[in-house]
């Protein structure tokens, strides 16, 4: 299988690294829609929340305790940040990899477009 997040955990594709552990990696968005936009996502190909069994549970628990530990590092836990994952065609997701996003460092608005 030919998945862009599965060769970006294994390094196969370079990018922004800010942290990875056995169970999930978390790099910098290619294209930034916040000051700090970064996507943590599990090692293991999940191809999206719909996908997820009661065995991911570690994992699910992981990317979260990684996004408050990486919100607190880069800056934007007491402003506020956002943690997102969109999943199908309405949410507009691009990559059948479970992602989420960390967004933060701008006021954001709500409802999202
Ligand atoms: P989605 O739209 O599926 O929720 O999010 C996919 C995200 O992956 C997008 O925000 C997009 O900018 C990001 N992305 C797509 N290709 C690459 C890449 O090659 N490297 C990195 N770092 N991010 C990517």
């Amino acid at each position: 299988m030919d998945c862009l997040f599965d060769r970006i955990v294994k390094h196969e594709i370079k990018s922004e690294v800010v942290y990875q552990d056995d169970l999930v990696t978390a790099f910098r968005d290619i294209n930034p829609q916040a000051p700090v936009h970064i996507l943590i996502v599990p090692n293991e190909h999940i191809p999206s929340v719909l996908d997820l069994k009661p065995e991911h549970a570690e994992i699910l628990s992981r990317l979260m305790q990684v996004a408050a530990e990486l919100a607190e590092r880069e800056g934007i836990a007491r402003g506020g940040f956002r943690l997102i994952f969109n999943t199908g065609p309405n949410a507009g997701q691009t990559v059948d990899h479970l992602h989420m996003h960390l967004l933060g460092g701008r006021a954001m608005g709500w409802p999202p477009g």
